[in-house]
């Protein structure tokens, strides 16, 4: 039998923001629907693949009808005779029919809903398991991930006063991911009670962390020492720490607005070092601006042979933005999202990119998500060693831990990723 889309539909649909994305949903030969969607950035970077939006004043300008359209007329009746197990194929005609540098003819958020709906379809005609078809697509071995849960919300997700995007907690109880996860859990529910007893506000930022107003961002750190100091859990043990400082927000005329004052890198990168040799951190993501090379050839000489030194806006998931950090030594993990770059494809040519240099690489949500959960078996399938994918609240950040549970309860033979014995 030839295995083919015979129906399709790309719809409107809502992210966590309240803001317009797009599904799109495949019915395959033998009667099964699959589907996905795109996710949206707020913090993004100056050279990831673009999202088209239809301006103008409905949907607040950010409509996707010109997408829908595209998709519905244009786009998927062009890969309809493709077997979706050729999913190079198939992204390979969804790259030329845009042509352009950024994605900027037909936008991100066009091609990779269809890109990982087609992904969907192919597991399913494999009779796969998702994360299993990706393992195959990426030549990977598959292992469950280390949750990198951002419990504390700042910069452009929050409107506090943290300059720093996202304090994270790491939990990690050797050789057991649902025990990991629960630890996770309960610092979270301890860190809501610690908040709450100095009577500071819990309301949530984007990524279902809680954002308080704070004295200083190493405040936010001494919060969460305190919070994990009641948990029964213990930092530097079981449970580590991660930020991602998304400093290309904070990048003003080669000075980094911190705390009120305009800092340069080579004091950030003693920050940072005071801040590691307080605390078990295991990664900073974006300590520097994207276009500051010198920055981050500082930081990555002082920490990196320390900790994760994390390329996000730096790397867009983006195979010659890769091999320039991995060329003047810039950093030493990839942070992957879809969407910086469009397709399943070039996602899993990033990673493999990576690999070979040694590198970890860390699978990513969005702050704009959806109930989509097909990074949980992004990471799963590739082997990442960290998922970074929120904290364990709201729907859309809940499905993708939802998606690892069932993994990991399912799949007893899957290994959990080892944290590295340099951060221990
Ligand atoms: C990030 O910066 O890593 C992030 C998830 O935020 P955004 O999606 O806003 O880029
Ligand atoms: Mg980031």
């Amino acid at each position: 039998m030839v295995n083919k889309v015979i129906n399709y539909k790309a719809r409107l649909i809502l992210d966590s923001r309240g803001f317009p994305s797009v599904r799109v949903d495949l019915k395959l030969n033998n009667g099964i629907v699959v589907g996905s969607n795109a996710p949206s950035g707020a913090s993004t970077g100056a050279h990831e693949a673009l999202e088209r939006r239809d301006g103008g004043s409905f949907w607040c300008g950010k409509g996707v009808d010109d997408v829908l359209n595209d998709l519905n007329n244009n786009i998927i009746p062009e890969i309809l005779n493709i077997d979706p197990r050729e999913q190079g194929r198939v992204d390979e005609i969804l790259l030329q029919l845009d042509g352009t540098a950024q994605k900027s003819k037909l936008g991100a958020n066009c091609l990779l809903p269809l890109s990982m709906a087609i992904c969907r379809a192919g597991a399913v005609i494999e009779n796969q398991e998702l994360f299993q078809w990706i393992s195959c697509l990426s030549e990977s071995k598959s292992s469950l991930p280390i949750p990198t849960m951002n419990v504390l919300n700042g910069g452009a997700h929050a409107n506090n006063n943290l300059d720093v995007q996202e304090f994270m907690i790491v939990p990690w109880l050797a050789g057991d991911f649902l025990n990991s996860l629960r630890a996770g859990v309960e610092i979270y529910h301890e860190l809501k009670s610690t908040i709450n007893n100095k009577q500071m506000s819990t309301s949530l930022g984007d990524e279902g962390g809680f954002a308080p107003d704070l004295k200083s961002n190493l405040a936010a750190l001494d919060l969460l020492d305190e919070s994990i100091s009641n948990s029964r859990y213990s930092l530097g043990e079981n449970v580590f720490l991660a930020l991602d400082v998304a400093s290309s927000e904070l990048f003003k005329d080669k000075y980094y607005e911190w705390e009120g004052s305009s800092v340069a890198f080579q004091d950030l990168v003693d920050i940072y070092a005071d801040w590691t040799s307080r605390y078990p951190i295991v990664s900073i993501e974006d300590g520097m601006d994207e276009s500051h090379d010198e920055a981050w050839l500082l930081l990555n000489e002082i920490l990196g042979k320390k900790i994760n030194i994390v390329g996000d806006d730096l790397l867009v998931t983006q195979v010659k933005k890769i091999n320039h950090a991995i060329e003047n030594n810039l950093c030493n993990t990839l942070l992957v999202k879809l969407n910086q770059v469009g397709t399943v494809t070039e996602t899993i040519d990033a990673i493999k990119k990576v690999r070979l240099a040694g590198w970890d690489w860390s699978v990513s949500h969005r702050s704009g998500e959806t109930e989509d959960d097909f990074i949980a078996d992004l990471a799963v399938g590739t082997g990442s060693r960290f998922i970074k994918t929120g904290a364990p609240a709201r729907g859309e950040r809940t499905s993708k831990y939802n998606r690892l549970i069932a993994i990991a309860s399912d799949h007893k033979d899957l290994k959990f990723k080892n944290i590295g014995v340099r951060f221990r």
